[in-house]
């Protein structure tokens, strides 16, 4: 395996009731990629960023995340260890301000109680103007965070986990419900955060997954049915089939 593995998914399993949501997969992520996971319902795509994040345990397999498995770990250590993970739903403070959304989502923020005792460090300003302007918030800094647009909310979501500078950032459908410009936005935005981490998002708009133009793994019943450049996949039978349903 090459130095820039980041992640490595070894016969990964997970059983519901006997059937097989995650079935034998092997899965590796490198460093400065963005992977892009595709399939169609059922596919396994939330159960698989479930299982990195720990919020299910899996049956059978390892998740090799740098010097560290997993599967060995609480969804807290895993966290610790750097993993980030978006979910489709924001979960922003919409009361507060942009800035104290990512001064309580700094390392230590968490355990502050009230965003009017936080202690602004010059170290923890420069950063927040540093994910302000990779978030596109710049001047949104010190409205309140309920007075974005959609898009400007999941934006907000992602420079929250960027703050804790996680070096595996999962997301799940972050240009759901985006217009045109933001899906585009967010397209770049993506790419310039894979940047010395790894990025996987899993998606279902096409379009998006055009913009992004990477890597693309498609997941059907729980394994991998094809992976690599989105103009091979898409052209693959085996892949065509299985969108098309017959
Ligand atoms: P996708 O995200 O690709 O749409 P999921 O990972 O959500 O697919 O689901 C994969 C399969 O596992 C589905 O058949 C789903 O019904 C099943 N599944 C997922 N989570 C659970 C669970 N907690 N209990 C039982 N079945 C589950």
């Amino acid at each position: 395996m090459s130095d820039q593995m980041l992640l490595e998914v070894e016969d990964l399993t997970v059983s519901f009731d006997g059937f097989k949501a995650i079935d034998d997969l092997n899965f590796y992520v490198e460093r400065n990629e963005l992977r892009v996971v595709i399939g169609p319902n059922g596919a396994g795509k939330t159960t698989l960023l479930d299982l990195i994040c720990g919020k299910t345990r899996a049956s059978g397999g390892k998740i090799k995340f740098r010097d560290k498995d997993l599967t060995k770990l609480s969804e807290h250590q895993i966290v610790h260890a750097g993993v980030g993970r978006k979910f489709q739903t924001p979960s922003i403070y919409e009361n507060l301000t942009v800035r104290q959304n990512l001064e309580l989502s700094s390392p230590g923020g968490r355990t502050v109680l009230s965003s009017l005792f936080f202690r602004r460090t010059p170290t923890l300003t420069a950063r927040i103007d540093e994910i302000a302007e990779t978030i596109y918030l710049v001047a949104e800094l010190d409205m309140s965070a309920g007075l974005l647009s959609h898009g400007q909310k999941q934006w907000l979501e992602i420079g929250m986990l960027l703050i804790q500078d996680p070096e595996l950032l999962m997301l799940d459908e972050p240009v759901a419900g985006m217009s045109v410009p933001e899906r585009e936005a967010t397209a770049a935005l993506l790419n310039r955060i894979k940047e010395n981490r790894a990025v996987i998002v899993i998606e279902h708009d096409m379009d998006f997954v055009k913009d992004i133009g990477r890597k693309v793994t498609v997941l059907h019943q729980g394994r991998i049915l094809a992976e690599g450049p989105m103009e091979t996949v898409q052209n693959d039978e085996r892949v065509i089939e299985v969108y098309l349903g017959h």
